[in-house]
């Protein structure tokens, strides 16, 4: 029987989120390998937050065994927990005389530091980890604590022998997510649907190391139903569909012999109706990436698709598209996967399908752009175009959710790795100004569509504070953040009301809420009231009824329209 720390230090890949509140299936996976191999081994999980929360980390001293899983490969800002670093590791670790293993894209790829940054090499780790694991951690990890923890003959870079071989590891290693600090409420289980890229065929995209994976292995319908039925009894009711290249090609057709595979509709309808068979309470199922170039090619299946996800899934839900780039030089140069027409094409198959509102507020399915910027190719007029690009979605009245722009991080043993950071050094100041004109131009203006102010946004869960602001978003894939006016109580779900927009997040007030109560910043936050009343009805509370409000105040339209925002207790 071994005694086994599990340090949760996050991960960020292309296809699978592990930042809180997403618990990757690293964590879940590499529990089940560890009871697989002894039911009587104990395990004990911890985020690198709460590592960084505690003054003595002797107690990592009285285990067999740490395993850390790290690595971000794309750059990200996050409000509920940050990767570990090296840096951090060093600190942490180095002193720590235990076996340690080191899992994750770290290991494989390297730490993505920041956009333009190449990888840090985990070989300058080497002095701290015992084994850095570049194959699958769930059966190297089993190999190893049946080696009894001595690293000769480990294969370092086994890996699993298909997709199916991973169903004990996930059903067992469901039970880790009760010892997330953020169990039960606040906590999204990212679920494998398969791995690889169709596009590894044409070597796929420049940047980007999912094709390092091979040829997409899709996991069985019932493998992952039973998988999330598990999560579900151990207590999690948010989901997410996000490991994988592309939702819409789960089981496609001919994956493996062609680069763009016929989606199949028929598994996507089994798979999602078969999750909420199984999960009668759940409260978030989403999606993550989805290809373009797939859903242009196929638009009668795509469509069949879209309809699906909009059947099962729960509203707010984002299809994030990497289209990285709308100059025809850089897709050509760069292998990516779809054209600016392509892309404008899944643009809009996703608008027409998705963009009614649903019952959390949001729009049901929208897509997400992603940009990388510091691609070979790239010139000045690449940002023209990106702009123009965008510009016209807007034009048209179509929805985006979300914009993303990034500057690549050269991962290893892609084509991306020999070009470096040298266009990104060169179009800094491009990059910059692009940047403010898109959150200017473009995303504030999206924000209003997508929704108008008074719109009621519900569930969104208050996570931190800052100032006299309160930040809060709901679960799910790309919550948009909220800043609410006033200091409210964190770790608790609530319904707001809109009332101003930033460029990338909105300002929304508790809804509903009463005026006898509600503090002086979320009163000076409503469209129209200004200081001085907000002054004159802090001085008059408390109102007995909605007419005493009413006289109090100077002018009665003003009034009702701030009633609609407020409520007067009795
Ligand atoms: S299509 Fe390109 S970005 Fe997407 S997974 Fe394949 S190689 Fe990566």
């Amino acid at each position: 029987m071994f005694k086994i720390i599990i340090i949760d230090g996050y991960i960020d890949e292309p296809t699978c989120l592990g930042v809180p509140p997403y618990i990757s299936p690293y964590p879940r996976y590499i529990t089940g390998s560890i009871l697989k191999q002894d039911k009587n081994n104990r395990i004990y999980y911890y985020t690198i937050d709460q590592i960084r929360q505690k003054n003595d980390l002797s107690f990592l001293t009285k285990n067999n065994l740490i395993i850390l899983i790290a690595g971000t490969l794309v750059p990200g800002r996050y409000l509920a927990g940050y990767p570990i670093s090296p840096y951090e590791i060093k600190k942490f670790l180095e002193n720590i005389l235990v076996k340690k293993i080191l899992v994750g894209p770290a290991a494989k790829h390297g730490f993505g530091m920041q956009g333009g940054q190449k990888t840090y090499n985990p070989a300058l780790l080497k002095d701290i980890f015992d084994l850095i694991i570049t194959g699958d951690p769930e059966i190297v990890i089993k190999n190893f604590l049946e080696n009894n923890l001595k690293t000769k003959h480990i294969n370092i870079s086994e890996k699993r022998k298909n997709a199916h071989t991973i169903k004990e590891y996930a059903n067992l290693g469901s039970q880790i997510v009760k010892q997330h600090p953020y169990y039960p409420d606040y906590i999204i289980a990212e679920i494998e649907t398969y791995r690889g890229c169709p596009r590894t065929i044409t070597g796929g995209c420049s940047f980007c190391s999912e094709p390092s994976k091979g040829l997409p292995d899709f996991r069985p319908i019932n493998d992952i139903v039973e998988e999330i039925q598990n999560l579900y009894k151990q207590g999690l009711r948010h989901f997410r569909l996000g490991n994988q290249p592309c939702i819409f090609s789960y089981q496609s057709i001919d994956a493996g012999k062609i680069e763009f595979p016929r989606p199949n509709p028929e598994a996507l309808e089994e798979l999602f109706s078969k999750i909420r068979k199984v999960t009668p309470e759940l409260k978030t199922l989403h999606i993550d990436n989805a290809n373009p170039g797939v859903i242009a090619r196929y638009p009668i299946e795509a469509e069949e698709i879209a309809k699906t996800i909009v059947k099962y899934h729960t509203s707010g839900d984002v299809a994030a598209m990497g289209i990285e780039s709308a100059d025809p030089i850089v897709i050509k140069h760069n292998n990516l996967k779809a054209t600016p027409e392509e892309s404008l094409k899944a643009i809009k198959l996703i608008n027409k399908i998705g963009s009614k509102r649903g019952n959390n507020g949001m729009p049901e399915l929208l897509p997400g752009l992603n940009f990388v910027f510091g691609l070979e190719g790239e010139t000045k007029n690449t940002y023209f175009l990106n702009y123009e690009f965008l510009k016209q979605i807007l034009d048209e009245n179509l929805l985006l959710r979300r914009i993303n722009l990034r500057q690549v991080i050269p991962i290893p043993n892609t084509k991306m790795y020999k070009t470096g950071n040298k266009l990104i050094n060169k179009h800094k100041n491009l990059f910059k100004k692009f940047k403010n004109q898109v959150k200017e131009n473009i995303e504030r203006p999206m924000l209003e569509k997508i929704l108008p102010q008074a719109t009621i946004v519900k569930n969104v869960y208050t996570e931190k504070h800052d100032g006299k602001l309160t930040f809060a978003r709901q679960l799910g894939s790309y919550p948009l953040l909220i800043g609410i006016p006033g200091v409210y109580n964190l770790k608790q779900f609530m319904d707001v009301k809109i009332v101003d927009y930033g460029y990338r997040s909105i300002t929304a007030i508790p809804y509903p809420i009463d005026i006898n109560i509600v503090q002086r910043e979320t009163i000076d936050a409503i469209p129209g009231i200004g200081k001085k009343r907000t002054i004159r009805i802090l001085a008059n509370r408390p109102f007995k009824t909605k007419d005493d409000f009413l006289k109090v105040f100077d002018d009665p339209i003003v009034a009702k329209d701030v009633l609609d925002f407020l409520s007067v207790s009795n």
